[in-house]
This record gives structure tokens, sequence and C-alpha cells, in this order.
């Protein structure tokens, strides 16, 4: 089935009552009956037991999410940083490393450094072309970490490259996916890639009213190459032997989930729910107006430069076409300098927030907010210039959002 059936229908269970929707299972703990029937759900981890671990509304949105990512597994965080974190956490161990893109979310750079730093974890930042990756690679590199398009630079990174450098390696190839918008835009799992992160807080959420983030994986004989799923768990159990491909998702969910707790809470998968039956509408309407504005504001004497990966001579064109089914939701304007940055910002009505995804079109400043710890070089590095206005297009009325820019830049 194609995605946009999926998303109105895969994931909602059954209801007694015959509920068209998602029921809110407020609830902390599930009871058993007997002393066997609790032995039993200890013993193979099936059925709910405390909602930390699991619970039926976030079953449902992982069911959702598992057909939409074209994923075998799927588990729900409270946040994309959790994710982010507890898909790494299950592959690393002290003295590991990590091979991962320049130019990633700000706040992925800081959890690698300030988190996984406190864990013995290195990792190594390299233009994340095949051949820069295959030279960063070490005896101790356990992930590839990559974005589907890194922001605000807009570029894709090749996606089959990477994965049959991971195979060959015996590395796992994880991709944030946050910008593929729940798979309506890209499936990286589809391409290679292991594992894949996303930030449910964007466009899958799709209103800027909640939090949350998952871990998707497929079946693959590659966890086999790491020594957590070969040795012995608490249990007593060798996780590869015991569980195959699904080895890896109870790891992350164990560590990130049980242990951890960086648990979704049921009201906000149940909004997270029903915000992936519009994704892909809101994704496709977003990308065509984010194309009208590049087409129209490409050129404009103000406009010093502009990136959008839908205009055939933006350098992000050929992959965007191989790898996204619509070129996205977000563009850049570069206005020159700061000054002018900050004359179109105070100019323009429309808010300004470090967010993505939301309903309303959101406007930022990356060199003095999202990109402002870095040092110049880094900065610069990342595609970030003092002039440059990420614009993150929202459901307004084409025309309306054109005439707000113009006139917005006729003022400065
Ligand atoms: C927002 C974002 C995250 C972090 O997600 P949260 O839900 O805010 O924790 C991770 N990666 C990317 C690319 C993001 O845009």
């Amino acid at each position: 089935m194609e995605y946009e059936t999926l998303a109105v229908h895969a994931g909602l269970p059954e209801d007694p009552h015959g509920a068209l929707g998602l029921p809110i299972h407020a609830v902390a703990a599930y009871g058993f009956k007997t002393l066997e029937e609790g032995t039993e759900r200890f013993a193979t981890g099936e059925g709910y037991v405390y909602a930390r671990q699991k619970d039926p509304t976030g079953k449902a949105l992982e069911e959702r999410l598992r057909a939409l990512e074209g994923a075998d597994y799927a588990v729900a965080f409270a946040s994309g940083q959790a994710a982010t974190f507890a898909a790494l956490l299950a592959l690393l161990r002290q003295g590991d490393e990590v091979v991962a893109a320049q130019g990633l979310f700000g706040q992925t750079i800081g959890l690698f450094g300030q988190v996984l730093g406190l864990m013995g974890v290195r990792v190594h930042y390299v233009d994340p072309e095949p051949d820069r990756v295959r030279e960063a690679l070490s005896a101790s590199t356990r992930a590839i970490f990559v974005e589907t398009m890194a922001n605000p630079a807009l570029l894709v990174p090749d996606l089959e490259g990477l994965a049959a450098l991971a195979e060959e390696r015996g590395v796992a190839l994880i991709v944030d996916n946050t910008f593929g918008a729940a798979g309506a835009l890209c499936q990286p799992l589809r391409w290679g890639a292991h594992g894949v992160v996303q930030s449910l807080t964007k466009w899958a959420s799709g209103h800027g009213s909640v939090l949350g983030g998952a871990v998707l994986s497929r079946d693959t004989a590659l966890w086999a190459r790491y020594p957590q799923f070969l040795e012995k768990d608490p249990r007593g159990q060798v996780p590869w032997e015991a569980l195959g491909g699904r080895c890896y998702p109870e790891r992350v969910r164990t560590l990130g989930l049980s242990l951890l707790g960086m648990a979704l809470s049921p009201f906000h998968a149940y909004l997270l729910f029903q915000g992936l039956e519009t994704v892909a509408l809101r994704v496709r309407r977003m990308s065509e107006t984010a194309a009208f504005l590049a087409e129209r504001l490409w050129g404009h004497p103000k406009v010093k430069d502009l990136r959008y990966p839908g205009l055939p001579e933006d350098p992000a064109h050929e992959r965007a076409r191989r790898y996204l089914a619509h070129f996205g939701p977000v563009l850049t304007l570069d206005l020159g300098s700061q000054e002018a940055a900050s004359r179109f910002l105070r100019a323009i009505p429309l808010p300004k927030a470090a967010n993505l995804g939301d309903a309303r079109t959101l406007l930022v400043h990356p060199w003095t907010t999202t990109h402002s710890r870095l040092p110049e070089e880094g900065r610069l590095r990342a595609g970030v210039t003092p002039g440059l206005v990420r614009v993150s297009v929202g459901l307004e009325a084409p025309g309306d959002l054109l005439g707000m820019f113009l006139e917005a830049l006729e003022s400065m």
C-alpha cells in the first residue's frame, strides 16, 4: 500500500467498543491475574507490564511509524534527542568511535561531545562523501551518522554509497531522518541504512504542539558484528541468537526506555499518531509553496544567494531528486550581512523560532541562534553565513507568503 493509505490506517488497534481513533491509555502499570502470568510476561517481554517500557498508545504509534518508514521495528521516545542517544548507546562501548557528518543539528553535536564524550566515545566529523568517510573509519568505528538533509546547508548525502561502505566495513549506518518527515519525503532504510532516528516534533507532529522521537530499524545480519549482541545478556541469552534482527531494537528499548526512562507520554503519542495522518499532504503542499517562493525570489536584487534543492541549479538537486519524494519544505536566503538579515526579520510579519515543520512558516537566523555556539569557521563550514535566514515553510496561502517576503525585502 502507498504512504497516504498507510498513514490513516496503519497501527490503528482494534477496539472492543469499535472506537475509530486511538484511545489514550493513561495508565502506568498493567496487571496480571496470576503469578504464572506475571512470570510469563517478565520472561518473554510480550504484553504490557509498566508504561516506561511499553504501552498500548505508544505501541500504536510505533506500528504506524514502522509502516511509514518501511522499517521492521520501531521504538518511540520522548524527543528526538532521546531517540538519537538511545540509537547510538545500543551500539557503543567505551573507547568506540563514530564518524559523523559535519554540519549536524546543533544539539546532536552537543550530545556527541558532552554525553558520548563522558562514555569515552570519540566522534569524528567529516564531509559525508563516502571517500571522506572511508578515510575516517578505524577498527573502533561502530557507527556512521548522517542526516537526510543537513540543515541549514540543505545538502543530501549519497545514501547508497554510504550504505555500501557501511556493509563492507561492518559498521551501522544511522540516518537522522527528521527532514524525511516520517518517511513522507525519504525512507533511508530502503536505501540501505541500518537504523533511522527522527524527531517527531517537527513535520510528523505538524503543529508545533508536542515533542517526540523514534528509532527505526530493519532486519540485518550486521548486528552479528557487534560484541553486545554476541555475549550473554543479564537474562542469560545471546541476543543475536535469541532475537535475530530484533536484538537491536530490544537493546534500544531496554537501555533507552526501561533503564534511562526517556519514555513518550501516551498523550503525546496520541497527538503524534494523529499528526502522521496528514504529514504527506502537508509536506507536499509545503514543498510546492517552498518551490513557488524559491522561483519567485531567485535573482531578487536584495537576495545575495538562495538555496532550494528543487531549483535545477542547486547543488543538492540531483541527490534530492533521487532520494526525496518532493524537494522539501525548507529554503534559505542569504541577505549578505547580519544587519540585512536583522532588518528583514524585523520587517516580515511571521514568527521567528528555532523550530521546523510547524503549520506556520517559521524563520530563524542560524548564525546568532541555532549555530551560535560553534566557532566561526565551524559555522561557515556548516554553510551558515551572517546573512543567512532559514525558512521552514508552513501552510499559508502561497500568494500571501510571497507578498510578505517581497514587502519585507522592499522595506529593507
Ligand atoms: C529537532 C531535531 C532533533 C532533536 O529533536 P527534538 O525532538 O527537538 O529532541 C534532532 N535532529 C534534527 C535534524 C532536528 O531538527
